[in-house]
């Protein structure tokens, strides 16, 4: 904690505070370097039908393989990289790098894949989203309709207006939006209804103790009704055990992701799921 000291003397910060902020920093000088260093790494997550079993989709997630530090998860840096713009360098690799293997995959005959991309905060906000966008696409070749940003509630009721203007733009390319950890942001109800949003992806704190507590079962139930009265699929994250997936498909959530089917894999480990043609990562509920 400060210390407070009297005029004229500074604050002084506890070690622990003090490391926090040297690690940050340090975190800092390295992400700008990372990039160029090739140290940025995506895994793919799958996501399943619940119905038949089958991956109809993949999310991106980034990884960086810190020459010192080892592998680090994007709980520790995205927050940096969003702080200090580092985000927009960043999420521009990650959308190519994505739109890339997308395209492979597309190639490789899994025409229907689903790229499913994080957008955070910064990068929706900032003015040359669009034209990035449209530029990967035409450098990669993906077709727009497989390609899904995810968004939270907290991106897109920062400046309503805008944020529909820019959904917008979005889907008259193709492009399928998602609103991501669903229930942990503030949204208007109001304004949700007029976003061109094609997917509530339930936050997994409220799948966690899905089959134990009423309260988020209730929670759950709720928000996969209203998705279909409002014509939005519903997917769930988090999903680990085979419980949570049972109950999910009898309230007619038709998709999930999560630890029971597959942790986030890298490319080539997905590449041979798919091409295995089992394309099929765990029991359908059906035979279940
Ligand atoms: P998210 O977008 O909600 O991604 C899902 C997170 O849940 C991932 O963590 C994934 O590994 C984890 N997860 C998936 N299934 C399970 C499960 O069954 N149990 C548990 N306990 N966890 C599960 P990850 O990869 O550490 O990513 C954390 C967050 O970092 C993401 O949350 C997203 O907000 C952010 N992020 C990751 N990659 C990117 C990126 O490329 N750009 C941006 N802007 N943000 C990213
Ligand atoms: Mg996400
Ligand atoms: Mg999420
Ligand atoms: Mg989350």
């Amino acid at each position: 904690q400060a210390k407070e000291c009297g005029r004229g003397t500074f604050k002084f910060f506890s070690p622990d505070h003090n490391e926090k902020m040297v690690q940050r920093m340090q975190l800092e000088q390295a992400l700008r370097r990372a990039i160029e260093n090739q140290e940025l790494f995506l895994d793919y997550q799958p996501q399943i039908d619940n119905a038949t079993g089958a991956i109809t989709g993949v999310e991106a997630l980034v990884r960086w393989n810190h020459p010192q530090l080892g592998l680090l998860q994007p709980g520790l840096f995205i927050s940096i990289a969003e702080d200090t713009g580092l985000i927009i360098p960043l999420g521009e690799w990650v959308l190519r790098t994505a739109c890339h293997q997308a395209k492979a995959w597309q190639r490789a005959g899994h025409r229907q894949l689903r790229m499913a991309v994080n957008i955070s905060p910064r990068q929706f906000q900032q003015r040359g989203l669009m034209p990035m966008i449209d530029t990967i696409l035409q450098e990669t070749g993906c077709d727009p309709k497989t390609l899904e940003l995810e968004l939270t509630e907290t991106t897109l009721m920062d400046n309503p207006d805008e944020a529909a203007a820019l959904l917008k733009a979005l889907k008259r390319r193709g492009i399928s939006l998602a609103i991501d950890d669903f229930g942990t942001g503030y949204s208007s109800l109001s304004h949700l209804k007029h976003f061109p949003i094609d997917r509530l992806k339930i936050d997994r704190s409220f799948i966690n103790d899905l089959t134990r507590s009423p309260e988020d079962g209730a929670i759950v139930e709720a928000i996969i009704a209203m998705a279909h009265r409002l014509h939005l699929e519903a997917v769930a994250e988090g999903v680990e055990y085979r419980d949570q997936c049972t109950m999910l498909h009898n309230w007619g959530c038709t998709t999930s992701q999560g630890f029971l089917f597959s942790r986030p894999l890298p490319a080539p480990d997905l590449t041979s799921l798919l091409a295995s043609g089992q394309n099929n990562v765990a029991l359908p509920i059906a035979l279940a």
